[in-house]
């Protein structure tokens, strides 16, 4: 095959490669993007989407069990009855239409494709496994976006009932029990799932408490549910092997075995390294993720990297605006990073939401901060929806009362993400929130809410 040749070129189409890809492609920028699965990464394929869509198929189911009997609301049905290979079908139609969609937009954008494997020869040239032969590319910028993998554990290589969340998402019978290592954000947004569609979960965690990057009072309400659930959860637990029908376990009360269907290990995710050759390339490395600078410039020039292969935060949105970043450079424009924060949420029951720095953050860091919250059990929208757990915490300077960081825990906080990130970006006071008129009834008072409280001027506690 000839060789091709192109200003840019992106290996991965997760969403840091597709992002930079669609963007260049609408900037002019002759773009060739290669991937060697479908279209849309471990996001849309494996990770953020069936695992959205799974959680709403299990909310709907339990919120329908609740009704079986007599309900406080009024409403009473018979038990409901789940045809899982249906939902997982479902899931699998939700990821599908999503991923035709990205391979659209590329090709709207002008965006060359190639399906297959690539390999770097050397940084401007890279060979590509293609289903016709091998196809040599040559590019003046390359960018990397190979994404992610789940970690495993020597003791529990995966395999058979040994699942990574990619198996997990893609059952198509409910376990019986399950058992979930890590109570991170993966074993507990899937966990929490198979509890509500009726299998047994328990979860091993290795730390002291669940979701230990986050403060006790956000993962509070969690740990609440989980247990209302009737999860079990064991702390500072770690799985020791499997028998092929129950795990080891080791923990404070010395060592039992728990029989289990499947074991789902999700202890954090490493970069794909061992991919497209990218350990010869020798580039400057932070652990085991590709150091890049302010513009996502890896030590090598003309080497761009995007997404979870940089590091943490490992998430779609950051390699999204990364990859749109670097495209934008690409073309010419005056572009670096320069976030002032970038929003993470855990899918849990309730949801977590974290924006810029934490109480506990700022103690750290010697930062004097104002911290007020507002319950949801004062907020008239959370009463009339059944679901009253849970808070709006903002941490602002004090003094000036500028926010740095907003968090929150509770049913649907996910989408008030986009108003405490915005806040934080347009470099908003207390006072702003609190003078902004927020709808009633909605949960986003309890943001206008926590910063009044902030200001010393609570009105409805
Ligand atoms: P990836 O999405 O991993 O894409 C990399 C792509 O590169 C893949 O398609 C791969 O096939 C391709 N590739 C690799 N090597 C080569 C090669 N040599 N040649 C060609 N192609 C190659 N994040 C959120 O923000 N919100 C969520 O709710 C969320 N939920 C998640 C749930 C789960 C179960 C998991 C596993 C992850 C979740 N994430 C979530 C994280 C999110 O999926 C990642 O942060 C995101 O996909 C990273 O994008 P990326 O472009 O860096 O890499
Ligand atoms: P994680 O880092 O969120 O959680 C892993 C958990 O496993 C931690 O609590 C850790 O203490 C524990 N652990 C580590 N080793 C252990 C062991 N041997 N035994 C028991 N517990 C152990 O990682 P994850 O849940 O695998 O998710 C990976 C990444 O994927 C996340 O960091 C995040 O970036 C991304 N993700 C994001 C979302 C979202 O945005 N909603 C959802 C899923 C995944």
């Amino acid at each position: 095959m000839p060789d091709l040749a192109c200003k840019l070129l992106v290996i991965g189409a997760g969403p840091g490669g597709y992002a930079c890809a669609i963007r260049a492609g609408q900037l002019g920028l002759d773009t060739i993007i290669v991937e060697a699965d479908r279209d849309g990464g471990t996001c849309l394929n494996v990770g953020c989407i069936p695992s959205k869509a799974l959680i709403h198929a299990a909310n709907e189911f339990a919120r329908l069990g609740t009704f079986a009997g007599s309900a406080p609301i009024g409403i009473s049905l018979s038990e409901p009855r789940i045809d899982f290979a249906r939902t997982s079908a479902w899931v699998g139609s939700v990821v599908d239409r999503l991923s035709r969609g990205v391979t659209g937009l590329l090709k709207k954008a002008g965006v060359r494709a190639l399906k297959g494997e690539a390999r770097f020869r050397d940084g401007k040239t890279v060979v590509v496994r293609t289903a016709e032969g091998e196809q040599r590319v040559r590019a003046e910028n390359i960018v990397i976006a190979t994404g992610s993998e789940a970690a495993a554990l020597p003791a529990l290589p995966f395999g058979g009932d040994i699942i990574s969340s990619t198996e997990a998402l893609a059952l198509t019978e409910i376990p019986k029990r399950m058992v979930v290592v890590g109570g991170g954000y993966i074993g507990l947004e899937i966990g929490t799932a198979f509890a509500k569609l009726g299998s047994t979960v328990t979860v091993l965690e290795a730390a002291s408490r669940i979701l230990p990057q986050w403060d006790h009072a956000l993962t509070g309400p969690v740990m609440h549910r989980l247990e209302a659930l009737g999860v079990k959860v064991m702390t500072s637990a770690t799985a020791v092997g499997w028998s092929g029908s129950a795990l080891g376990v080791e923990s404070r009360d010395g060592r039992q075995e728990i029989a289990a269907d499947k074991v789902l290990v999700a202890v954090g995710r490493r970069p794909r390294m061992r991919t497209a050759g990218l350990a010869d390339l020798h580039l400057t490395m932070l652990g085991d993720f590709i150091r890049i600078d302010e513009r996502c410039r890896t030590s090598m020039r003309g080497v761009y990297a995007v997404g979870d292969i940089t590091g943490e935060p490992m998430l779609a949105h950051r390699a999204i605006a990364q990859g749109e970043m670097v495209a934008e450079l690409l073309a010419g424009r005056s572009r670096e990073w320069d976030k002032v924060a970038i929003p993470a949420i855990c899918f849990t029951d309730p949801e977590i939401v974290s924006v810029g720095i934490s109480p506990d953050d700022a103690k750290a860091r010697g930062i004097e901060v104002t911290v007020a919250d507002f319950p949801f059990r004062a907020n008239g929208r959370a009463l009339t929806t059944e679901r009253e757990d849970g808070f709006v915490r903002v941490v602002a300077e004090a003094g000036d009362g500028l926010l740095l960081g907003v968090q929150a825990v509770g049913e649907g906080v996910s989408e008030l993400s986009a108003a405490f990130t915005l806040a934080l970006e347009m470099g908003a006071r207390l006072e702003d929130i609190a003078a902004t008129v927020h709808a009633h009834p909605t949960r986003s008072e309890a943001f206008q809410e926590a910063c009044l409280r902030g200001l010393g001027l609570p009105l409805h506690i």
